[in-house]
């Protein structure tokens, strides 16, 4: 497998970053991960665009996107696949083993994993911790998910794919890498940045596409909801077909089905390749 590593594409086997990587010593980094079909990455310029405003709100450099749109391109040519997922990380580099950031500057890496359509149904639940709303992290999409691997650790352990969280005022938010759509009488809805959920791609897509409405939704909408789906870059459109100890019935529902169909068609459709 071939990656790109500060400025080069190497062998992933013997490419290497410092043990005194921020990234890896104070989780002091940020990262998208991005779709690839068959070689081309799906909306590239807004990843990117998030990209550089997670860097922003951690007090990172400005990445080089000239230099990130190259590494993107060398890897999925030196790594053909049909669905694949870039993963681009960026650190706050080399330092001393404190929270104070080196000066050697930022460790870009940029990664290429297979991956498989995701099934068209899924399992959630709901977890007992909550996203803060109001901290410096929230929206940034940094290195920093041990929370969302302890929450989808306890996703698997009921059998299911994603863990949903509410934030500190008993809102719905987001899922550990997922948005989350609610029908209720027939209209969409989501909850808004305020929440503090992710400015996820998908959903922001699939929000002007369907018209969902971003509503303020208290976590217990997820017993009520006529039905529920998620959407992320590597789900797209993905329907829920039990929270908790609740089955729905009939799933996809007639909205989520057409959400997915419209995802289906427009994506289909290059968006910024
Ligand atoms: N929320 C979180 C916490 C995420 O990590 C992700 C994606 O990884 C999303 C939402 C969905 O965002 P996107 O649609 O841009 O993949």
């Amino acid at each position: 497998m071939k990656i790109w590593l500060d400025g080069a594409l190497r062998d992933s086997d013997s490419a290497r970053v410092s043990v005194f990587d921020h990234g890896l010593t104070v989780g002091d980094g940020i990262f998208e991960t991005v779709k690839a079909v068959d070689g081309r990455p799906f909306a590239l310029t807004r990843h990117l665009d998030r990209l550089t405003l997670s860097a922003r709100g951690l007090g990172l450099p400005d990445p080089d996107l000239d230099e990130v749109r190259r590494a993107c391109a060398a890897v999925l040519e030196a790594n053909p696949v049909p669905l694949g997922r870039l993963r681009l990380t960026y650190t706050g580099g080399h330092g001393p083993l404190g929270s104070d950031r080196g000066d050697k500057g930022p460790t870009l890496v940029v990664a290429l994993g297979e991956t498989t359509r995701r099934p068209d149904t899924t399992a959630v639940v709901t977890v007992p911790w909550t996203r803060n709303e109001r901290g410096a992290l929230t929206g940034l999409k940094t290195t920093s998910y041990a929370e969302n691997v302890v929450a989808l650790a306890r996703a698997h352990e009921h059998g299911a794919t994603e863990a949903l969280f509410g934030n500190t005022v008993g809102q719905l938010c987001e899922g550990t890498g997922s948005n989350v759509f609610v029908v209720l009488d027939g209209e969409i809805h989501t909850p808004p940045l305020h929440s503090g959920c992710l400015a996820g791609i998908t959903r922001h897509l699939v929000a002007e596409w369907t018209g969902a409405k971003e509503t303020d939704l208290p976590l217990d909408v997820l017993h009520e909801a006529d039905e529920i789906f998620l959407t992320s870059t590597l789900r797209d459109v993905q329907a829920v077909h039990r929270v908790d100890d609740r089955e729905l019935s009939a799933v996809p529902g007639p909205v989520t089905a057409k959400a997915m169909r419209i995802f289906d068609e427009r994506s289909a459709a290059d968006i910024d390749p």
